[in-house]
């Protein structure tokens, strides 16, 4: 075991602090990285604060971050894909069963022995619970660390690690491509890599956003029109024409309001989290049959090809890097939806402090 310098909550109420960590020394499947970047997702928020308590409880101390991206600094001796040096990430989970009928399929996040980065049971026992990546290093099964492409902005890679799989993935598995017309809600961390891929792809695309300031933005990242969605009659517009719709929203807001706006047949995918249940009107549904789901990030295999994806397109996420000392402002202006576009935490601030 070794200590490594981490911000953590020690409640859902206090506010982030430097404190120190345990970290176990690598087995030999283990990759240890020295954490360059690490996003910060609203899920981070959510979570610390206990807002999905009847979820998934929050358990303290919580190490939060879950878009990691790093160097390796050393390898277990079984250890076949990565050597030190490599840059490397790690999304929103550590392991799993590898065994069940999800991991089979590629689909870790579904298994139900699943480990989260952060919060979930430390089956090595290294500490309570496993610890994020708010901190200066982490050690990592290598089966759950992904390859960086090489000419991809780091700071700026890091947000793939989690906003980048869960809007990529859904895109994906609905078809989103040419000749579809794709609403994206809520111009925020995810919903910026969403409208990224979403005309990567070749989709019409268009944003919903509350924040008038950010239309000019939402064309710039490749939308090609933008709805203030508070504008009743600009809604009206898009009645029954949209294919696809992913809602990105952090908060509680009118769900109906877009499925009203989908197609025959459309769906309308949350991957936004929102505290409390959302309210659904399902005439909406039934009398086009359209359908509302959900998505939550992506596996392993499908992580590796979105960041190779983004090597290709050279998609990275636009990124106000900060220092960990500013991470309790950061929230706030979360919360004010004042983040263009992810917050991207830069780990050398972690020495000093
Ligand atoms: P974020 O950066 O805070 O973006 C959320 C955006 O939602 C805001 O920028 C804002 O966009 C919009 N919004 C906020 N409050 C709103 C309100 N009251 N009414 C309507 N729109 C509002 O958050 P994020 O990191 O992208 O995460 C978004 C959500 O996805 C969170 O709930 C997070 O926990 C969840 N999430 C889910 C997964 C998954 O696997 N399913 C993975 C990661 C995150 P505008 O200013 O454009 O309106
Ligand atoms: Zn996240």
């Amino acid at each position: 075991m070794y200590k490594a310098k981490a911000y953590a909550a020690g409640s859902a109420t206090s506010p982030l602090a430097q404190t120190t960590i345990p970290r176990r020394e690598p087995t030999e499947s283990d990759v240890r990285i020295e954490i360059l970047f690490c996003g910060v997702c609203h899920s981070d928020l959510h979570y610390v604060r206990d807002e999905w308590h009847e979820s998934l409880a929050a358990i303290y101390p919580c190490v939060p971050g879950h878009e990691i991206v790093g160097r390796v600094a050393e390898v277990g001796s079984a250890v076949t894909r990565f050597k030190p040096g490599d840059q490397v990430g790690v999304g929103c989970m550590v392991d799993s069963d590898r065994t069940c009928a999800n991991c089979k399929e590629d689909l870790e996040q579904f298994c139900p022995n699943g480990v989260l980065t952060y919060g979930s049971p430390d089956k090595h026992g290294t500490a309570p619970v496993t610890y994020g990546g708010y901190s200066e290093s982490i050690v990592v099964d290598e089966r759950f660390v992904l390859r960086i492409p090489d000419n991809l902005d780091l700071a700026g890679a890091a947000p793939l690690l989690c906003a980048g799989i869960t809007t990529y993935s859904p895109m994906r598995h609905w078809g989103v491509g040419e000749g579809k017309k794709v609403g994206v809600v809520g111009l925020g961390g995810l919903g910026h890599m969403a409208v990224k891929f979403a005309r990567a792809f070749g989709a019409h695309v268009v944003v919903f956003t509350t924040s008038e300031s950010k239309k000019e933005d939402a064309l710039r990242l490749g939308a090609h029109e933008v709805v203030l969605s508070r504008n009743a009659d600009e809604m009206e517009k898009h009645a029954g024409s949209f294919d696809f719709i992913l809602d990105a929203v952090a908060a509680q807001h009118d769900i109906n309001a877009y499925i009203n706006l989908l197609a025959r047949d459309g769906n309308l995918t949350m991957v936004g989290a929102p505290e409390k249940p959302l309210s659904v009107a399902v005439f909406g549904l039934i009398f086009q049959r359209r359908s509302f789901s959900g998505s939550l990030i992506g596996g392993i295999a499908e992580t590796q090809e979105m960041l190779d994806f983004c090597g290709e397109h050279n998609i990275t996420a636009d990124v106000e890097v900060i220092p960990m000392q500013k991470i309790n402002e950061a929230y706030e202006r979360m919360l004010k939806s004042d983040v263009k576009y992810r917050f991207s935490i830069d780990m050398a601030s972690l020495k000093s402090d």
